[in-house]
């Protein structure tokens, strides 16, 4: 009797940690009041808890918030450097890697051409590849885990990248990697790793438009990813935008992929995004591409909104430029638009690069205050 009271105040007692830490870990500083407040939680609760973090070194203090009268409350805040975590993004020609602190900042990044092979040596020069990044930066003691995003359909629980276009393949496990790595290894697509880096338990209800060289997206439900019956859901680049239009690289002709993916910007590869976008203004060729761009891009944010009535992150390559050119594309959606009043439901996304190999790291973070 004696001793399942005790293991019910312990499961409170953690249930009530895992709360606070969920919460400093979607939403930053924070105060011992505003905690108690948001968490439905008592302040004797909330004070032994966050004693209890800080002298584990996970929480310290943030300096004061700004008070309308009275005393300053203190902020406190998760201990960034308390845990890192690796994040890669691998592509057909290139890997991007991330280190991602406890706060969510991306301390060390690299970019590599590293052309995709389907080979075992490619598993090898990959896994030395990760290892000569983070080698140098970060205490491996610190580093809860890698996270791998890919562009295609994975199956998580079988380590298997089961389709993709852009590395032309099907059923291929991913065990091979993942035993080449010291560490927890996790694998997601490279749309719902983007998405992640959003705080989605945050944000609750949301959709992702991954704007990249193939055009994917990721919905999230409630806080969580929700993957369809065949992990296809937020596949947005093969919704028919043009019928009977340019032809799209999975042989339909119109999808909305031939129209509002990075590459239809760039000529595929012809020239960068970076280019492209300081030459609007100067180009009368570069600002036809741009309008017609933004055009078919308004097209395919109305159907999106018409859908899901949710708020809906821009992100991926293009989206980590759009924060300059909202009132250009808030005039066109309108146009498509007669049910909102304004786009305030369009979000700019928070990592303007390497959004997927942030979000593959920081799920880690999430899986360790969950298992607390
Ligand atoms: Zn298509």
């Amino acid at each position: 009797m004696k001793q399942s009271t005790e293991r019910k105040r312990i499961e409170k007692k953690n249930a009530a940690k895992y709360k606070i830490l969920d919460f400093m870990l979607n939403q930053g500083s924070t105060t011992k009041a505003d905690l108690a407040k948001q968490l439905n939680l008592s302040m004797p609760t909330i004070l032994s808890n966050i004693s209890e973090l800080t002298e584990k070194g996970l929480v310290i203090g943030a300096g004061e918030m700004e008070s309308t009268g009275g005393r300053k409350a203190r902020q406190i805040a998760l201990n960034e450097d308390y845990y890192y975590a690796i994040g890669v993004d691998i592509t057909a020609h290139h890997i991007g890697m991330v280190l991602v602190n406890f706060g969510g900042k991306i301390v060390h990044q690299q970019r590599v051409r590293f052309d995709f092979q389907s080979d075992i040596a490619y598993c090898r020069q990959l896994a030395a590849q990760i290892q000569a990044f983070y080698k140098d930066v970060a205490a491996e003691e610190k580093i809860l885990g890698i996270g791998i995003s890919l562009p295609g359909i994975i199956n998580e629980k079988e380590h298997m990248l089961v389709k993709s276009h852009a590395l032309q393949l099907e059923n291929y496990s991913l065990k091979m990697i993942e035993q080449l790595l010291s560490f927890p290894v996790y694998f997601e697509n490279d749309a719902n790793a983007a998405m992640l880096a959003e705080n989605p338990r945050q944000v609750g209800n949301v959709v992702y438009l991954s704007l990249n060289n193939t055009l994917g997206g990721a919905v999230c439900i409630d806080g969580n990813l929700f993957p369809g019956q065949n992990r296809k859901a937020g596949e947005f680049g093969h919704m028919l935008l043009v019928p009977g239009g340019k032809q799209c690289y999975c042989g339909k002709y119109g999808c909305a992929d031939a129209y509002c993916a990075a590459s239809v910007l760039t000529g595929n590869g012809k020239c960068t995004l970076d280019t492209l976008m300081q030459s609007l203004g100067k180009d009368a060729d570069a600002d036809q591409l741009w309008e017609e761009y933004l055009e078919y891009l308004a097209m395919l944010i109305s159907n999106v909104r018409m859908i899901f009535d949710t708020e809906i992150i821009l992100g991926g390559d293009v989206g980590g430029y759009l924060d300059r050119h909202m009132m250009e594309l808030a005039e066109k959606v309108m146009k498509y638009n007669r049910f909102d009043r304004d786009i305030s439901y369009l979000k700019n996304c928070s990592y303007q690069k390497e959004a997927s190999a942030v979000g593959v790291a920081k799920h880690f973070f999430q899986l360790y205050v969950e298992q607390i």
